[in-house]
């Protein structure tokens, strides 16, 4: 690390909790394969002290940050100049500081899309089933609509969620359609189709990751690409078991490194190393 001298400048990461954050580990990694006067630091920010933690960080003249569970939403409040996939997703993940203005852009779709070409996984064409319909969901959708997937079926426990996204789908230019987890006849259907599954919940996210978001999981087709955005552990229940079927299976932490990764483009305007930052993450993990 580089000495922490008066030209250091900072990027902070916010959320509540954040301790369990793995962007500083990442970000740092890179900051120090280029020997970068920067450091990144993970700050736990109530909701209602959101607005200040914001004015304080423009004031002390930090770089940037990244927003993390539960400001994704909230931070739009305080965000000059909206990108567009910020703008399409209703969510910012990674904003900019520069003379006092903040920018807000969203890598979290970006980053699950470049996951799935480093695995050689396509989408354009494809009918993509998601189950969860959160943040996350959210951003995924969002991007694989805006990027030339076909269709998009949203499966989500609490029924209104799911119509809304569906919704936001349409808008965004895919065919979309909802069903309610406990809806087997129309599950089945969609598991057998789907060339792309996603599992977008935290079903099966470790301590508890003895559980698997779907039932009938015996109908996923072998030729299916099952994705599992959990990355804790790094091969789900959900995932070995569609493995076992002969599914291509795509964990969570490809996604997590490839948001950062345009996230720290963003920041320093550097191609990020990003074999070190994968390797941050794997040791970290
Ligand atoms: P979120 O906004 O809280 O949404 C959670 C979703 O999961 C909701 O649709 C919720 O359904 C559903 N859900 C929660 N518990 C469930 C249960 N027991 N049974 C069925 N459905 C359940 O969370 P999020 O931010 O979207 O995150 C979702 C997952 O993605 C987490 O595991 C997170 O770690 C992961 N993630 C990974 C990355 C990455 O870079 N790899 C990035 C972001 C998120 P209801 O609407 O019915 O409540």
């Amino acid at each position: 690390m580089n000495k922490l001298t008066s030209s250091i400048r900072v990027i902070g990461v916010i959320g509540h909790p954040v301790k369990h954050s793995l962007s500083p580990v990442m970000h740092n990694a890179a900051i120090d394969y280029y020997e970068l006067d920067l450091c990144y630091l993970a700050f736990d920010v109530l909701p209602e002290r959101l607005e200040e933690a914001v004015k304080g960080m423009i004031s002390l003249g930090f770089v940037g940050f990244n927003v993390t569970i539960p400001h994704k939403e909230t931070i739009l409040n305080y965000i000059d100049k909206l990108d567009d996939s910020a703008r399409l997703m209703g969510a910012v993940n990674t904003v900019l500081i520069k003379d006092g203005i903040t920018y807000g852009y969203n890598t979290d779709g970006k980053g699950f899309l470049d996951s799935l070409q480093k695995e050689g996984v396509s989408y354009q064409g494809k009918r993509v089933l998601i189950i969860g319909a959160g943040g996350a969901a959210r951003a995924v959708a969002t991007a694989l609509a805006t990027a030339g997937a076909s269709k998009i079926i949203i499966a989500n426990r609490n029924l209104k969620r799911v119509h809304e996204l569906a919704e936001h789908i349409e808008k965004a230019g895919a065919e979309s359609s909802a069903l309610g987890l406990n809806d087997d006849e129309k599950l089945r259907f969609e598991l057998e189709k789907a060339d792309i599954i996603v599992n977008a919940t935290p079903v099966g996210m470790s301590p508890h990751d003895n559980v698997l978001p779907i039932s009938h999981i015996d109908c996923i087709n072998p030729k299916t690409v099952v994705c599992d955005l959990i990355y804790r552990p790094s091969e789900t229940l959900f995932l070995r078991k569609a493995r076992e079927i002969g599914c291509k299976v795509v964990g969570g932490l490809g996604m997590l490194l490839c948001q950062g990764v345009e996230a720290f483009r963003l920041f320093t305007g550097i191609n990020p190393p990003m074999e070190v930052m994968q390797q941050a993450l794997l040791d970290e993990l």
